[in-house]
């Protein structure tokens, strides 16, 4: 028998004024499932997790979190979600302990049960001797880990986590990877926007690709590379680039040329003499293999480490 997904969106669309935010956009995310959300700045990612939590009503479409409406079943739908946004939600006066208490007594929890549910998400997110310390007073990274434990200590079976990496140092961005994995493995469906394509590899989850308020690409990262992943030779020129006369397709972005090829290790010597003098000028010379940064190339017609340079600008 399938199972019944923990989210499912069909046909979201939301307006802000003239801006389509999110446009027909359809999303099924399964138990035990983490799914990378991906899109340049504006794609629509907080707008999305924003209506899956009942914070924005969308103007079409349904959304059904753990089969509950967030717009009709609002307090039910947000039962089986936790959410992580981007903006941190913590109360810097108050220590860590007191912090995580707040919303466990929120999620009914007293005494030595609360007590027990904070070890719970302190430990793997390495908060545990960090408990009695103020939250005000911790570094970036630890905020955003407490911060993360806060939309966990329900237990939700569907969690929204809104670029948790932005801005932290490479353990702590371990920390919250390897605990996704963990929680995914335990039944809990995971919905991971961020900005570096790396992270989404290494979840190893499915992916969701939004590109202008729509979802342009959908599956797991074996299907994505299979149906997108092109390869090619990228160059990239001191100033603009030379016309190429070649039998591949060649694109034009700037300052770079990209060349469509199915074996490009073999293409170089081709390519090098096609540059005649103008090879002078190239600074940089790229063999790019089937991967999701090509997937994301094509799909959104724009490179992802154009955007990790702008999520750290
Ligand atoms: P980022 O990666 O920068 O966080 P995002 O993919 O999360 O971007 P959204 O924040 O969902 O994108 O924004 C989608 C579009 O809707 C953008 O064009 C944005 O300017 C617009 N938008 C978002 N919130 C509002 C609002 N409250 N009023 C008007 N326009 C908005």
């Amino acid at each position: 028998m399938p199972t019944e997904p923990a989210l499912a969106m069909r046909g979201i669309t939301k307006r802000y004024g003239p801006v389509t935010a999110l446009h027909e956009v359809d999303l099924d995310i399964a138990p035990g499932e983490i799914v990378g959300l991906l899109g340049h700045n504006g794609a629509g990612k907080t707008t999305l997790m924003s209506i899956v939590a009942g914070l924005l009503r969308p103007d079409n479409g349904q959304v059904r979190v753990l089969g509950k409406d967030p717009v009709r079943e609002p307090d039910e739908a947000r039962r089986g979600l936790g959410l992580a946004p981007q903006e941190l939600g913590i109360y810097p006066p108050l220590t860590v302990r007191q912090n995580l208490l707040f919303f466990t007594e929120l999620a009914g929890l007293r005494g030595r049960a609360a007590e027990r549910r904070i070890e719970e998400v302190a430990e793997p997110l390495d908060l545990t001797g960090l408990l009695g310390r103020r939250a005000g007073r911790l570094s970036g990274g630890e905020q955003r880990r407490v911060h993360t434990a806060i939309a966990l200590v329900h237990r939700p079976p569907l969690l929204l986590l809104d670029e948790p990496t932005a801005g932290v140092d490479v353990q702590t961005r371990e920390k919250l990877l390897s605990m996704v994995r963990t929680l995914a493995a335990g039944g809990v469906a995971v919905c991971y926007s961020t900005h570096y394509l790396p992270e989404v590899e290494t979840l190893e989850g499915s992916v969701a690709v939004l590109s202008g308020g729509r979802m342009v690409a959908r599956g797991t990262l074996k299907e994505l590379i299979r149906q997108y992943g092109d390869s090619g030779v990228e160059l990239t020129f001191s100033g603009g680039p030379p016309d190429l006369h070649l039998d591949w397709p060649v694109m034009r972005d700037g300052k770079v040329l990209r060349i469509t090829v199915e074996q490009p290790h073999l293409a170089v010597p081709r390519v090098m003499e096609a540059l005649g003098d103008a090879a002078g000028e190239l600074v940089n010379l790229r063999v790019v293999h089937p991967s999701l940064d090509s997937v994301f190339l094509r799909v959104t017609g724009r490179r992802y480490d154009a955007l990790a340079e702008e999520a750290t600008a």
